[in-house]
């Protein structure tokens, strides 16, 4: 590709209103243009990244033995109802009406469609296991859309799903999807670690979520410094602010909390010490002070503490066990109102002995149990959170927990047979018994990727591809090319050798000052470049450097192909 035929449409100042670099990068380098809050264009250059991640994608499905199917975005209400998430699933679920005011949704994922398919058209446990997947446009409607196309409205997902006649079957695919999952972000170039996840509303036995190690990632991982445990600390998302919130729902259960406003009436309540024991997780409410929701440490001591003196508050939730809360919560629970104190009913999880934030909101003395904290609740801040679990023994004995943040590119799922019943989707096993399907889920967000693979990989010029998603892999850039006919001829030469090779070269040949093009191409991001210029052409040589390189470096015109090509890998 020669770029005066292509779109480069770099931008020199930083837009303002993107907060992290890779959105920033990714709209000064040209690859994305915003339509609307949430919503994105992807200009040439972007698409030909986004393009190869899906590229890779394909071909670890494809090697993993799923089959590519390609399902509408536009889904029937009839289906979501069958499921049950049509109430549940909320104001996310973006949802329209065709002209005879029928209600549709613009599907966020395809468990209810591809259920439904599977269940017309498999009969028997012979045809199992089966694995579709597709690459495809979601919609979601996001509360607060965000960081450009890393938490847009519409983004690109590939979203997989297996059928199983048993259980054991299920684990099986589910294991080898894991590993196609790792393959996917190795040959990337990410930095990433598969971690535990939360099984959440889904229900089901088994989820573990990828993420992409970066400071600007929205969720925390806990992990340990010396085994391979990494666990998801559930982060509490973004929620409207507080006098958004709508009044609590009747379904709340209120039991009297006696003078507890604050954080240090609710250490004297429990009889505990409240500088070491109790942790704020989120303060914030009607009125600045005023305690919203705390966490307690998880560790033996406190547990007992927490055991004896919350059970009269957070009735009844308070000491079951996660499954059971969840199962008590269900999923269309009612909301925190105007909050004057609320306090987390704590349940143990696994991973960080961190509660899974399933809380209670206080009003007037009046304890609400049954909030759902990441629905409802405000934000937590991270910082107190770090404060609660790093440093802790981690869960597998092995070394202590260490906090960082993540983006998740991924999320794996035992979903079980939750879809399958609500929707009869079965077959007839060896003995002509009809059995429920078992199913497994598997996403990636291939759009996501590409902006979490610029916050670990990027400098204060630029992008930094990894090798696999650059745009171009090398560029040629001729100095002074419309007056050096030299310069001309051999980049000229050079660019038509490396594309007969199969490489995905650019040549630079805009009438640009020298300054302007290799300021381009490193925002842009290309890793390799060779620079065609009459100085060195006349001593026979080329220079040549490689994104991350410091200094150029000069190599024989004679051997810059087979050089480079080695470079390239
Ligand atoms: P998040 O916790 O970031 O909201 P999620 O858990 O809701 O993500 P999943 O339902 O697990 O997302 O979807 C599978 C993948 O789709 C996620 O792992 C993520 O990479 C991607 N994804 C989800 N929401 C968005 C979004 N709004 N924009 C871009 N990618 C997204
Ligand atoms: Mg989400
Ligand atoms: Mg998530
Ligand atoms: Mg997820």
């Amino acid at each position: 590709m020669r770029t005066s035929e292509y779109l480069i449409t770099t931008l020199k100042e930083t837009p303002a209103d993107a907060e992290v670099i890779s959105h920033q990068l990714m709209l000064r380098a040209g690859l994305i243009r915003k339509l609307a809050s949430g919503l994105y264009t992807w200009l040439p250059l972007g698409l030909k990244v986004l393009r190869k991640v899906e590229n890779v994608v394909r071909e670890e499905m494809e090697a993993a033995g799923a089959l590519e199917v390609s399902m509408p975005v536009v889904q029937p209400a009839e289906l979501w109802q069958e499921s049950g998430r049509w109430e549940q699933y909320g104001p996310e679920l973006l949802r329209i009406q065709d002209r005879h005011s029928r209600d549709f949704c613009l599907g966020p994922t395809h468990e209810e469609v591809i259920t439904d398919i599977v269940r017309n058209e498999i009969k028997s446990y012979k045809q199992l296991p089966l694995n579709l997947f597709q690459i495809q446009t979601k919609v979601r409607d996001e509360i607060r859309p965000r960081f450009g196309i890393m938490r847009s409205r519409e983004f690109l997902m590939k979203d997989a799903y297996s059928f199983h006649a048993d259980h054991a079957s299920l684990e099986q695919t589910y294991q080898v999807m894991h590993r196609s999952y790792s393959n996917v972000f190795t040959r990337l170039g990410l930095e990433f670690r598969p971690v535990i996840a939360d099984t959440g509303s889904i229900g089901g036995s088994a989820s573990h979520e990828f993420h992409v190690l970066a400071n600007s990632g929205e969720d925390d991982i806990a992990f340990s410094n010396q085994s391979d445990y990494a666990a998801n600390v559930e982060m509490a998302e973004a929620v409207a602010p507080a006098g958004e919130r709508p009044a609590p729902s009747a379904d709340m259960a209120e039991v009297a909390t006696p003078g507890v406003k604050t954080i240090e009436d609710l250490a004297v309540f429990l009889d505990v010490d409240a500088a070491t024991t109790v942790k704020t997780l989120v303060v914030a409410g009607e009125e600045e002070g005023e305690l919203v929701a705390l966490v307690l440490r998880g560790d033996h001591s406190l547990n007992e503490i927490k055991a004896e003196k919350l059970a009269g508050i957070a009735n009844p939730l308070q000491m079951a066990e996660e499954a059971d809360v969840r199962k008590a919560l269900g999923a269309g629970f009612g909301s925190l109102g105007p909050v004057g104190l609320s306090i987390p009913v704590i349940v143990d999880r696994s991973a960080a002995h961190l509660a899974d934030f399933v809380c209670g909101a206080n009003r007037d003395e009046v304890h609400l149990s049954g909030v759902n904290w990441e629905r409802d609740c405000p934000l937590a801040r991270v910082e107190d959170l770090r404060e609660v679990v790093e440093g802790d023994p981690s869960p597998d004995g092995q070394g202590q927990l260490q906090i960082k943040r993540g983006i998740e590119v991924g999320h794996i799922f035992q979903l079980g047979t939750k879809y399958s019943e609500a929707m009869n989707a079965s077959v007839l096993d060896e003995n002509g018994k009809s059995v429920t399907m078992s199913m497994g889920c598997y996403g990636i967000g291939v759009s996501r990727i590409v902006a979490s693979a610029i916050e670990q990989n990027h400098d204060d010029k630029g992008i930094i591809w990894p090798a696999a998603m650059a745009p171009f892999e090398l560029v040629i850039v001729p100095l002074n090319m419309q007056k050096s006919e030299a310069v001309a001829e051999c980049a000229q030469s050079l660019y038509q050798q490396f594309r007969k090779a199969g490489v995905d070269v650019l040549l630079d040949d805009r009438n640009e000052r020298p300054g302007v093009k290799f300021a381009d191409m490193e925002l842009i991001g290309i890793p390799h470049r060779i620079v065609v210029g009459d100085r060195a052409l006349a001593e026979g040589q080329l220079e040549y450097k490689g994104r991350r390189d410091e200094e150029p470096a000069l190599l024989a015109r004679d051997d810059t192909f087979d050089t480079v090509m080695a470079k390239l890998g």
